[in-house]
């Protein structure tokens, strides 16, 4: 396979020398325009009739070397809605396929246009991407528009996972149209400029796989390896090196999830990125009182979405990704399906080391034991059954200090009435029993309580987007025009694992008989 590289080019480097620097920094490189046609369409955005500024992420635009005062003036804004296109920048729409709710289905960017990819001052490659801007020849029977409220929720939610340190897209900015789209109501239109790694998806092979053109998936193949597993593009098999390298990626991904409480609610194979970034921020939620079933999105009625089955879903969607490869894994499709069964294999014990590495951060575990796993599964079985609050409960979590007794140390460092959802403030025997093998387990790594503490603030954050927050803060930005809600939230979730700083009604649980709130895809 290595001898039958296709025409693309890797980069301008390699080829021109880098790009030369544009106005604000830019430095445009398309190498996915570059691939053959078929994997994508030219495309322009629609120009909409009053653009205006909703926010700009002056943060992020640093981080991509552009000069952010530049870009986020007034006059600037149509930039960032389509009506004006950057030089060098050549929009497409991507092709791709997806396994929505289980069955396969022609998709493609339907709301999206690729601008292009910008090279970073460390020599980073980005997509830039605009949600939003019109139709595109995959729109189907969509609008190719996007309202505020989930552009602004996927611009909160992304750049809360960022904090977090949780791989993920980020939001440069959200521009309004100053135009209406047409929803279950009129609401006002929007366009966000989304950056990621790459915007190639499981789906992306299986559209390839699915009209057997084995030319586009080696394309892509080689073509995803040299731009996320670069160290590892001139392995002779590059198929399963890709199968291996996207397992390990989507492993860590979702126990990373896990740790946090995060639940992504459509993650159809259109929705896993094979950079391992978490992506598409529709119907995602964050867990209050911790239950393994907890689904927010009004279409998953079943649950197949649900919380505690992401990494059984994960493995699902990396079969997928796995039978798209089959045709270049080997020639041969009987050894081919061996491989791919061997690569698949090795997900549950990834998932599970990635998962307990991540929990034992969050009980300050800087040992290994055989039992952690089970110490960790009866504190969340405890918390299940106390319907406990996902996030406090780590947080409130506290080591017996030297000197102390199980019986004098505060075991929970609050009143339970702020932690749970139940009424009830009575001591539990089941939690103390607990706490009280976790702190023999903590005094058998030895180790002094700073570091245990230190360990447990980085693992466990104190501010979360919370449903009732982030809704109320939309709500306000999008019907009443009052920014300052999101703005709050917004700058609090910036600094996710700081004690101090978020007010408590940013950090605390929605008061008891808050229904769980329903979430929208926002198409
Ligand atoms: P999503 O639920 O955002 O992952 O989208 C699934 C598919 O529907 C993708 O192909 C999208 O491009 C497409 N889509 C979603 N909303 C729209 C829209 N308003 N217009 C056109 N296509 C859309
Ligand atoms: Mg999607």
């Amino acid at each position: 396979m290595p001898s039958e590289r296709p025409g693309w080019t890797p980069a301008a480097e390699t080829q021109t020398g880098s790009p030369a620097p544009l106005p604000a920094g830019w430095r445009w490189d398309n190498s996915y325009a570059r691939l053959p046609e078929g994997l994508h369409s030219s495309v322009q955005p629609t120009p909409v009739s009053q653009p205006r500024w909703g926010i700009f992420n002056q943060d992020l635009a640093t981080t991509l070397g552009l000069d952010g005062n530049a870009l986020g003036q007034p006059g600037q804004v149509g930039f960032f809605v389509g009506n004006r296109l950057f030089e060098g920048s050549e929009p497409i729409a991507q092709a791709y396929a997806g396994h929505q709710f289980g069955n396969l289905a022609r998709l493609g960017d339907g709301r999206a246009i690729l601008l292009g990819e910008h090279l970073d001052p460390q020599g980073r490659r980005w997509d830039i991407q605009l949600k939003g801007p019109g139709l595109t020849p995959y729109s189907r029977g969509g609008d190719g528009r996007a309202a505020l409220g989930p552009m602004l929720r996927e611009y909160l939610m992304s750049e809360a996972m960022h904090a977090l340190g949780i791989p993920t897209t980020r939001s440069l900015a959200v521009a309004l149209t100053g135009e209406p789209v047409f929803r279950e109501t009129t609401l006002p239109g929007a366009v966000l400029t989304r950056i990621a790694a790459s915007h190639i998806r499981v789906g992306t092979f299986e559209l390839f796989s699915a009209m057997g053109d084995i030319q586009a998936l080696k394309t892509l193949a080689l073509y995803t390896l040299q731009r996320h597993f670069p160290e590892r593009a001139d392995d002779p098999k590059p198929g399963k090196t890709l199968l291996e390298e996207v397992i390990e990626r989507q492993s860590a991904l979702v126990a990373q999830w896990m740790r946090v409480g995060f639940v992504h609610g459509v993650l159809n194979t259109d929705n896993v990125a094979l950079s391992g970034e978490t992506i598409d921020y529709g119907p995602c939620a964050f867990i209050d009182a911790y239950d393994p079933a907890t689904v927010f999105s009004s279409i998953d009625r079943q649950g197949r979405y649900a919380f505690g089955n992401q990494p059984k879903i994960t493995s699902w969607n990396l079969a997928r990704f796995a039978e798209a490869l089959l045709p270049i894994l080997d020639p041969d499709e009987a050894t081919a399906v061996e491989v791919a069964q061997a690569c698949l294999e090795a997900f549950p014990a990834r998932f599970q080391r990635n998962w307990l590495a991540a929990y034992r951060g969050k009980l300050g575990l800087l040992t290994e034991e055989d039992g952690d796993a089970g110490l960790i599964e009866e504190l969340l079985g405890w918390m299940h059954s106390t319907q406990a609050d996902f996030t406090q409960t780590f947080c409130m979590l506290r080591p017996i200090g030297p000197g102390q007794s199980e019986s004098t140390a505060p075991t929970l460092n609050t009143d339970q009435e702020n932690m749970t959802h139940s009424e009830s403030t009575a001591p539990d025997p089941k939690f103390f029993d607990w706490h009280q093998r976790w702190n023999e387990r903590l005094q058998r790594q030895s180790l002094p309580l700073p570091r245990v503490l230190e360990c447990m603030h980085r693992n466990n954050p104190v501010v979360i987007p919370r449903n009732h927050v982030v809704q109320a803060a939309l709500d306000a930005a999008s019907e009443q025009n009052d920014w300052t809600p999101f703005h709050t939230l917004l700058a609090a979730l910036r600094s996710p694992y700081q004690e101090a700083g978020a007010p408590d009604s940013l950090r605390n649980p929605p008061p008891p008989g808050t229904p769980r709130c329903r979430t929208f895809c926002g198409t």
